[in-house]
Formats: C-alpha cells, structure tokens, sequence
C-alpha cells in the first residue's frame, strides 16, 4: 500500500512514529501548524515555530525516506489575541517561498468568537493576496455545525478565493455535503477517542463519494494514531473496495489537492 499523510503534526512525534508511517508505505506527510499544547507567549515562539516546520522537521522527515511539507498560521486556538495575530500575520511572508510550504493553514474557528473570525478573515486574505492554498480546520463537537457555515461564508465572501483551492478538514457526516456543495475539498480526521473512526470515515466515503475527499490522522500531542490512514485502508478492503479505488482516496486525492502548489513533489 502507498499513502499520503495529509495532516500530521510531526513535530509532536517520536521517530518510531516515523518509521512506523515509512514501513506502512507513507509517501510524505505534510504539516499544519498548529496550538502547542500551551499559548505561545510572543510572536518570536512563532518564528521559531516555523524555523522547525520549514527547516529541521523536513530533515528529520527525510531520514526515514519521507517527504515533508507544511503549512503556516496562527492556529484559531491562540487567535483570541487580535494584536498577537497580527504581528505573526507580519512574519508569515518570509517563509512563504520556503521550499516545503503549500500554504495557509490550519486557519478556521475553535470557538467561533469575534476575534477567531477576525482572525480568519486575516489569514484568508493573506492566502488570497499571496496566491496560497488553504487548510482549514473546524470546531469541535456543538461548535462545529455553526462554525463550518460560518467559516464557508467567509470563503465564500472573499472574491479572489477559488474554493477548489481550498480544504475544510475534521468534516462529518452533518457538514461533509455543504462543504462539497461549496465546490472545496474535504478532510476526515481519523481519532480514536473523539472526530470520526475509520468505519465512520469508510461510511462518509460510501455516502457521499470520493471525488475530493482525503483521510488523515492528525497525529498530535494527545491521543491520536499516526498509522489511521492505513489502517482506514484496511476497513475498506474489508468492506470490498479495490485496491485501485483505495489508492485514488488515499494517495492520489492529496495528490490532485495539494498538487495545485508547484512546489508538491513526491521524492
Ligand atoms: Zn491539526
């Protein structure tokens, strides 16, 4: 089997997480940045924060024979601090022509505030202004109905986004549709404790179709498995689907996505 990571926070890994992905045929995974457990105090955490994402994750990626790529934000966890946003908004730029940067992500809402929005609508219009792709990431639980419409509005507002540009991730079975509706991709959060299990995603998948929908683990610092993607896989050659149609969700579709950015190649 050959898969893609298409949301994997690496940075929260060991290195047996990567050698476990490569065994299980993991092509590449790609990064968003992310909350880091903690509120990060100025906007020089930030920067280094990149620094890692851009520099030393790629490195570490490339010893166990993966591709790294990522993608730059300040998450909407730590967006309630309009001021600090701003000034990590300020900084983004110069890492946009780093080698393994696809784009802005993950932006979105956590819950859904004020400020979150203003936020938002910051990054999209940094996305739109520098001709990036987007990645972004939906509420939890209560909050995700409301958010998800509220983040499509969004897009949708700004003239200059393409919604084929973007992918709206951690979808289920109540917003996977408006999202497609809007004409974006998108993403299935694999967790085993909350967000979708695999045979929930396999059942998503078999309801609505695989046209621009991708898998992914998250894989971060709290309970999570680096290795649900394959093993989503499994659900659904057990539920009868080929090894072609499998190949089309779990590598090919991230790779029609997030080939949109010249710099997505497979090493
Ligand atoms: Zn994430």
């Amino acid at each position: 089997m050959r898969y893609i990571e298409p949301h994997g926070h690496m940075v929260s890994r060991t290195t047996d997480d990567y050698t476990d992905m490569a065994a299980a045929g993991c092509a590449c995974v790609c990064e968003p940045a992310l909350w880091a457990g903690f509120d990060r105090s100025s906007v020089q955490g930030f920067h280094d924060y990149f620094c890692q994402l851009t520099d030393y994750e790629p490195k570490r990626a490339a010893k166990f024979g993966l591709g790294h790529y990522t993608w730059l934000c300040i998450n909407p966890k730590e967006s309630e601090d309009v001021g600090l946003a701003k000034d990590v908004l300020g900084i983004i730029p110069k890492f946009l022509d780093r080698p393994n940067v696809l784009g802005i992500g993950e932006i979105g809402l956590n819950k859904n505030s004020r400020n979150e929005m203003k936020v938002l609508e910051m990054h999209v219009d940094l996305a739109a202004r520098s001709n990036q792709l987007i990645l972004v990431h939906t509420p939890h639980l209560e909050d995700k109905l409301k958010g998800t419409r509220l983040i499509l509005d969004v897009l949708k507002s700004d003239s200059r986004i393409r919604p084929e540009r973007c992918i709206i991730d951690h979808v289920e079975e109540h917003t996977v549709q408006m999202v497609l509706d809007r004409g974006h991709w998108a993403g299935m959060t694999l967790y085993p404790e909350s967000k979708c299990t695999a045979a929930r995603a396999a059942d998503i998948l078999e309801t609505f179709g695989h046209e621009r929908l991708w898998m992914n683990s998250a894989c971060d610092w709290g309970v999570s498995v680096p290795l649900a993607v394959p093993y989503a896989a499994l659900e659904m050659r057990r539920r009868g689907w080929s090894a072609e149609q499998i190949d089309s969700v779990v590598y090919q579709n991230p790779i029609r996505f997030m080939g949109q950015s010249p710099k997505f190649k497979l090493i």
